[in-house]
């Protein structure tokens, strides 16, 4: 039984006041909503990190970064390791999300060492994929999204994928208004399940947790939720509104 996980990414949004305060209704609220029934983790910007993590210490809602580097320490201007996320009270992060490959122009390979250094540092990453609307367009997405997992976790051991979570987010529908629909969104995540099957086992394939992500809202969160391989939703802009982000944990529930 795979445990359903709520994540908020709060991309470049809030600030030192409006973390903190959002943070806490979450905390809060999500306890009311869905007790301990579902995890919840918020991915506030870089500088919001300590004070969020402080604010939710007492609470179950953990605490992620929107992207991380590859390496421990060193001459890397302007870039945050994996331990200095885990010293400030960490516990997961994101890799390989859409705008980091499509805007910052981010690669497999480099995605693909995040992860792992993710892991080798204590941190659960959650690895996005998701095909571009001209690649879907063009009957590619099985082929994109097959190459983003296997290139994204090449290298690695099942016992270190077992703790990673993947997230299917087609860019298209991210920030768009634009939802793929249940269907399409199973379609996609039963494939990722059976590549996990076909490069590790199916244990693991079972167990792992596959989220979708673009345009979810309170509105279409249930029935995303219902579809057998979603076991969760990566939520950008309604992770914002408290009252919709904290509906959306209950529809998942
Ligand atoms: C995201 O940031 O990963 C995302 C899915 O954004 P939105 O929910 O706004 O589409």
């Amino acid at each position: 039984m795979r445990k359903p996980f709520i994540a908020g990414n709060w991309k470049m949004n809030t600030d030192s006041r409006t973390s903190v305060q959002l943070a806490e209704c979450i905390a809060s609220g999500s306890l009311e909503v869905a007790g301990h029934r579902a995890t919840v983790a918020v991915f506030p910007p870089f500088v919001y990190l300590q004070s969020v993590a402080r604010a939710l210490s007492a609470s179950s809602v953990a605490v992620g970064a929107q992207d991380v580097y590859c390496q421990s320490n060193g001459a890397f201007t302007g870039e945050i390791s994996p331990s200095m996320l885990k010293d400030i009270g960490c516990t997961y992060v994101l890799c390989g999300h859409s705008e980091r490959r499509h805007v910052i122009g981010e690669t497999d390979e480099l995605i693909n060492k995040k992860v792992a250094a993710a892991i080798s540092g204590g941190l659960l990453p959650i690895l996005c994929v998701g095909e571009l609307l001209s690649e879907r367009e063009a009957s590619q997405t099985k082929e994109v999204v097959t190459r983003q997992l296997r290139n994204g976790l090449a290298g690695l051991t099942a016992e270190k994928v077992s703790a990673l979570t993947i997230a299917y987010e087609p860019v298209w529908a991210i920030g768009t208004g634009r939802t793929a629909t249940p269907q399409q969104a199973q379609e996609v995540q039963n494939l990722v399940r059976n590549l996990i099957a076909e490069m590790y086992d199916g244990q693991l394939a079972e167990e792992i947790r596959i989220l979708y992500g673009g345009s979810v809202k309170p509105g279409n969160s249930a029935e995303l939720m219902s579809e057998q391989d979603i076991d969760g939703l990566l939520v950008g802009g309604a992770s914002l509104n408290v009252d919709d982000f904290l509906s959306i944990i209950r529809s998942a529930v």
